[in-house]
């Protein structure tokens, strides 16, 4: 256990070292320096029930024995890089991948982060329609490279506003406090694909449309059953190609769905899908399954020299292995039910709290004034410490007033910890009441 003093110390020499653009959750910044379970446990010896999970990284459990097992046995054997040569794991997680996607004829390049997987989508896309002129929704995030950036509707999140890509912004994803605020989801759905059909009327020719199902740093926020299938048409019609960041809401931890875009399934599945987090259970696995026309598009040779190394790709099948065979969608879905329940009671006492929405293990708290109904980001920072304070990580994000408190445990959150989690929060809420 860390002395308190060697703890600020830590974060006095944190600052002078890395960028101040590296914003840490927290006044006095938690050392994460075990876990186990849904649980972390930091240098003090305090112990943390994780409803964040790393930034969803975690996707399954802590120090999940299967996954140790699994890396400590490759990295025994070799740790190296993967494109040259052979690779058993990483050919079969491609192949497990494909077989997952719902992508006819899937070819599946790996990353090392989500931001490396947008990153290739878009090389895909731009290089296949032989246009930059990309489509990205409202408030979105895809990551923190030059062309991610410039496809990152989240003004706090696009740290530059030069962009390689001509970027347009769609409506659809929130409902905002807009024109669009008190619409039903049929006539905001209309209207959102009406503007689409309109803009690329304006537009020509449209590399893609790149899309998270559920917005993850937006907020949780989701578009209406449907709304992307209805999108789908009109990016049919233009050969506009469907690029489904699935980088928060693949794997199953939306509960009902595999994948997010499941959600609109009339609208088949994407050209091109993007996936990291969660799926190596916290090593950097990510990566970009598209058909196979649209993946061999490029005109030269083209690596990763860490993406699909043998370590990572150990713990991506140990991990998929382990959610499939014990159903952690199924369990997304029971539990993430359970505990929204529980955040609406809990939110029908608070009057600050706007809206509790998401899916599965994937639930958002908006807070808000309640009488100006302005977002409240003072609110989200004081829950997100009060929280802390009572052994409870959670997450916070939303548009540029990071006014929703995020909740994604692990996905193997049993009911009693959902309860424990849901009443920990329940003491933080309180204390902005
Ligand atoms: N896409 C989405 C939807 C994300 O939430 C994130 C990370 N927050 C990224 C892409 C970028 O992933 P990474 O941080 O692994 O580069």
């Amino acid at each position: 256990m860390n002395h308190p003093h060697a703890h600020r110390q830590l974060h006095d020499r944190h600052r002078a070292v890395l960028p101040d653009w590296l914003s840490l959750y927290y006044d006095d910044p938690v050392e994460i320096t075990h876990g186990e379970g849904r649980h972390v446990w930091d240098a003090e010896g305090n112990r943390y029930l994780d409803f964040f999970g790393g930034i969803l990284t975690t996707m399954t459990a802590h120090a999940l024995p299967e996954v140790t097992k699994a890396v400590a046995e490759q990295a025994g054997r070799i740790i190296h890089s993967s494109t040259l040569y052979l690779n058993r794991p990483m050919v079969e997680l491609a192949e497990r991948v494909a077989a997952l996607s719902g992508i006819p004829d899937a070819r599946v390049f790996f990353t090392t982060s989500g931001t490396e997987a947008n990153d290739t989508a878009l090389l895909l896309a731009t290089a296949y329609r032989r246009t930059n002129q990309i489509l990205a929704m409202r408030n979105s995030y895809h990551g923190r490279s030059f062309s991610t950036v410039s496809v990152t509707g989240n003004r706090a999140w696009a740290t530059t506003g030069l962009s390689p890509l001509r970027t347009l912004y769609v409506h659809g994803a929130v409902r905002g406090r807009g024109p669009f605020a008190h619409l039903s989801d049929a006539d905001f759905t209309a209207a959102c694909v009406a503007d689409l059909e309109d803009l690329i009327g304006h537009t020509g020719d449209v590399a893609a449309l790149i899309a998270e199902p559920i917005q993850g740093v937006g907020g949780f926020t989701s578009p209406p059953d449907g709304l992307y299938a209805a999108f789908r048409e009109v990016l049919r019609r233009h050969g506009i190609l469907w690029i489904s960041d699935e980088v928060q809401t693949g794997w199953g931890r939306t509960g009902e769905h595999f994948w997010g875009w499941q959600a609109h399934a009339a609208a088949g599945p994407p050209d091109l899908l993007t996936f990291a987090k969660g799926i190596g259970n916290g090593m950097s696995v990510g990566g970009v399954v598209a058909r196979a026309e649209v993946m061999n598009c490029l005109s030269a040779n083209s690596i990763s020299t860490f993406g699909g190394s043998p370590v990572t790709m150990a713990a991506g099948l140990a991990n998929l292995t382990y959610l499939l065979e014990h159903d952690l969608q199924g369990n997304a879905r029971r539990v993430g039910g359970l505990l929204a329940e529980r955040l609406r009671a809990i939110a029908a006492g608070v009057d600050r709290v706007r809206e509790v929405r998401g899916r599965g293990l994937m639930l958002g708290v908006e807070l808000a004034d309640p009488h100006t109904g302005a977002a409240d980001p003072g609110a989200a920072a004081a829950v997100l410490e009060a929280a802390r304070e009572r052994g409870l990580l959670i997450g916070k994000g939303g548009g540029h007033d990071t006014s929703v408190l995020r909740v994604a445990p692990p996905l193997s959150l049993t009911v009693a910890e959902a309860e424990e989690g849901a009443a920990l929060l329940e003491q933080a809420l309180h204390t902005i009441r």
